[in-house]
């Protein structure tokens, strides 16, 4: 089908997706290694993603929301996807309808799921006070009956690792699971399986570790995302001239420079403006790049640096703001 030019690539390095999940799986040990692909996989593409992961061997995939999960019923088995917000009243038509797991997190979820007889999940909170049923809750009673397949809790400081609630989660999360007996217990984020071996349990949940991000526990992960775009038009600045909203950039000298098709509308941060390479203020579709001396003209493709410790620091943005802000208007294109 032809496709409309896009003048910006979101570049995903499907070998480098593999490595890192690879290094996930490793460090987990005997346990099995899923992946988070909410938000489009933190902004890759969740189908393109989850397809390369499967491949890699992965069988365990955790999305937010019923649409996300319905994303994936044609490239992996519903059955492999759990719905972390669980099963809201209105929501249960739909999911009985598919063979995602929801997570259930609330009492009122876990009675109204048990009728259906079918799998789930259970998330409970051993401190984060976030989503989950309370330790107390969790071994009332509560799950009898329930087709349980995972039993989740979810770590609040897992990338402070000298955090005391670290060993606090832990301990509690291990009481939960010895009194449930669930299945499979999980626990461990991406910074959560580097937090070591007794973190792991039966399955964990790295995110942000495989597309690039955060710690990893073989050293950091390798970079999968990059991006490149397209120069719109070459100009010349005498000394003295200034570029862009503001004019806070002022060129000292004679200066070539490249306006490129990417702004805050595609997740390059306004915060990042006269952070090299940009010049001046990046605007909401266009940013300045100093190209002096450089041989790129009008509709060369451009790499843009997408370092996301480097980024995160400049912009005072997460690494999983800036992965998953990158938007719409990306070709995503996978080598
Ligand atoms: C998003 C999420 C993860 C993945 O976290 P990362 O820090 O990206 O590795 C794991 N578990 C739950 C419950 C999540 O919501």
């Amino acid at each position: 089908m032809l496709a409309p030019p896009a003048p910006l690539r979101l570049v995903v390095d499907r070998a480098a997706l593999t490595a890192n999940w690879r290094a996930f799986a490793a460090a987990a040990g005997p346990a099995a290694c899923g992946a988070a692909v909410k938000a489009e996989a933190y902004g890759l593409g969740a189908t393109t993603v989850v397809d390369a992961l499967t491949r890699a061997g992965c069988r365990d995939f955790y999305v937010t929301t019923w649409a996300e999960a319905a994303a994936l019923e044609r490239i992996v088995d519903p059955a492999r996807v759990a719905v972390l917000h669980g099963v809201q009243d209105g929501e249960m038509a739909w999911a009985k309808r598919t063979r995602s797991r929801p997570v259930l997190n609330t009492p009122a979820q876990i009675v109204r799921w048990r009728t259906t007889g079918r799998p789930c999940d259970v998330m409970v909170d051993t401190g984060m006070n976030r989503l989950g049923l309370s330790p107390a809750e969790a071994v009332s009673g509560l799950l009898d009956g329930l087709a349980l397949d995972t039993l989740h809790s979810h770590l609040a400081c897992a990338d402070e690792p000298a955090h005391p609630l670290n060993v606090r989660q832990r301990t509690a999360f291990a009481d939960i699971v010895s009194r449930v007996k669930p299945p499979r217990a999980a626990l461990a984020n991406s910074a959560g399986v580097c937090l070591g071996p007794g973190y792991a349990f039966d399955l964990v949940r790295p995110g942000l570790g495989l597309y690039g991000g955060g710690p990893g526990p073989a050293g950091p992960p390798v970079p999968v995302v990059s991006l490149e775009t397209r120069v719109v038009q070459r100009r010349r600045l005498a000394a003295g001239d200034t570029i862009g909203y503001g004019a806070t950039f002022t060129a000292a000298a004679p200066t070539e420079v490249a306006i490129v098709n990417i702004g805050y509308a595609d997740g390059y941060p306004r915060a990042l403006s006269s952070v090299a390479p940009a010049l001046g203020r990046v605007s909401m579709d266009l940013v300045a790049i100093d190209v002096t001396g450089v041989d790129i003209g009008e509709a060369d493709w451009l790499p843009i640096p997408f370092d996301l410790p480097a980024l995160a620091a400049a912009s005072g943005r997460s690494q999983y703001e800036l992965l998953t802000g990158l938007g719409g208007r990306y070709d995503r294109t996978w080598r």
